[in-house]
């Protein structure tokens, strides 16, 4: 084949990459393309997401290629890049939230009315999304433990290279990279260099460790490869591969794909309930409010909500017990904390936080749907020297543990910190 466009999204890696591979390995000239929405909100996220692309940018440049950006709708750049480079052919890899599939069925009849192929490839997940099948019936796994046992013994493809060189037509505009404004999240810089790092280390020092720490909400010892995921500067496959000694790590890696096949089929995820259970929701947006910006009085709350605001990260367990406080306590809808932590989480995707944030409101693939998380009781258990809360409440620095664990019992007006919203018992 003469030559390949392949579109990129959230796969911005050149390590194992099937669809940069097989454009590398079958044609002469290969564009790796990434369209920049223009109305991309400035956050987070987007100062990740140009760390990225810079450090594709670099690694594609290394390989005697390049990074094509392109700005604008995805389909239309996508085809008017191909027509200009007269490509055979489009690549993607194969994504699964509504927007995306959206994105590949315009894709897909481009390419047919333009005489193109369009093919997609694996690469976003570990087994691909679709490919197993309970087998009572039912086109994807709606319990966990039993995609878990099916998903283990799943056999995998085989772990790429990165493509040696990338052959980029010559005198084809580059385009330019989105600015990166950086917020204050000095705990993450994106791109694939970093990711590689952090997974190296997280793989030779921490992951053994990881059963038995990765609930301990100050010490923080999960691996933070979340956002590297989430944009695809790691490959998943790739790092469940050299996870030895890491059942409980991989488990969660597990959890992710359990979440992307159940959002191809239920691309509605971000919106609808999965199981509707006839929760009647209250409309209390001030109550909302405080628990965004971590005034509700409950101080493991609190600090979990402004870590988030401060950091664009929350730790797992601290997400957990917020998204529950405002599901259960403040029986607010659980759309309208889960829109507040997509804007903000630097990992924020449809699969995850949708599927995450149901499976809390039992609205989701939780089979205990009726749980109740009480965040004192948490609190005691996974930060038991209150170290996580007096790190985002300093306000709290000098008030006795025993009223930070109730603080139903903190005399008023501790520099200005409220009095919780709702009872905690
Ligand atoms: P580790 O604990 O080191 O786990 C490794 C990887 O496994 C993670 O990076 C992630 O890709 C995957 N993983 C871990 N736990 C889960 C889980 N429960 N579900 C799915 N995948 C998991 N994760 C996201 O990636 N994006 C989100 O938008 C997101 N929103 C969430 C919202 C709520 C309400 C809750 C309770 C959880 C959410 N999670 C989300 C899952 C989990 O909290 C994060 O994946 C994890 O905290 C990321 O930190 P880490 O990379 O250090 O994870």
């Amino acid at each position: 084949m003469e030559t390949v466009v392949v579109l990129l999204n959230r796969d911005l890696r050149v390590h194992d990459h099937p669809a940069l591979a097989a454009a590398c390995a079958g044609a002469r000239r290969v564009v790796p393309l990434f369209v920049v929405d223009p109305a991309m909100p400035p956050g987070h996220r987007t100062a990740f997401l140009a760390e990225s692309l810079a450090d594709l940018r670099r690694s594609l440049r290394e390989r005697g290629g390049e990074l094509a950006i392109r700005w604008g709708d995805p389909v239309a750049e996508t085809m008017r890049l191909a027509g200009e480079v007269s490509a055979q052919a489009v690549h993607v890899s194969d994504d699964v939230s509504a927007l995306a599939r959206r994105r590949q069925r315009r894709l897909a009849g481009e390419c047919e009315r333009n005489r193109m192929e369009f093919l997609t490839f694996p690469g976003v997940t570990i087994v691909p999304p679709g490919a197993l099948k309970p087998s009572g019936g039912g086109d994807h796994y709606r319990v966990f433990t039993p995609y878990w046992r099916a998903w283990s013994e799943h056999t995998r493809r085989r772990v790429l290279e990165a493509p040696r060189a990338v052959p980029f037509p010559e005198k084809l505009e580059a385009g330019s990279l989105p600015v990166s404004r950086r917020g204050p999240h000095g705990l993450f810089r994106g791109g694939e260099t970093v990711a590689r790092e952090r997974m190296r280390s997280w793989l030779k020092h921490c992951v053994e460790d990881y059963a038995e720490g990765h609930d301990d909400l100050a010490g923080n010892r999960t691996s933070k490869l979340g956002p590297y995921l989430r944009f695809g500067c790691l490959s998943p496959l790739e790092l469940e591969s050299l996870s030895v000694n890491g059942e409980e790590f991989v488990r969660q890696l597990c959890w992710r794909d359990f979440f992307h096949q159940v959002t191809l089929a239920f691309p509605r995820i971000n919106r609808d309930d999965y199981r509707a259970r006839g929760q009647e929701w209250v409309d209390d947006p001030d109550a909302a409010q405080a628990w965004k910006e971590g005034r509700t009085g409950v101080p493991i709350v609190d600090a979990g909500m402004r870590q988030l605001l401060a950091e664009g990260w929350m730790h797992n367990r601290a997400r957990m017990l917020t998204a529950s406080f405002l599901v259960r306590r403040l029986r607010v809808d659980w759309r309208a904390g889960a829109e507040h932590f997509f804007l903000l989480l630097l990992d924020g995707d449809v699969p995850n936080n949708y599927g995450n944030w149901q499976w809390v409101a039992g609205t989701g693939n939780d089979t205990r749907p009726n749980r109740i998380v009480n965040p004192v009781r948490q609190a005691k258990r996974f930060d038991p020297e209150g170290e996580y809360i007096r790190r985002y409440l300093p306000e709290l620095d000098t008030v006795p543990m025993k009223m930070i664990y109730e603080p139903w019992r903190m005399p008023r007006g501790i520099r200005g910190y409220p009095a919780p919203l709702v009872s905690m018992d």
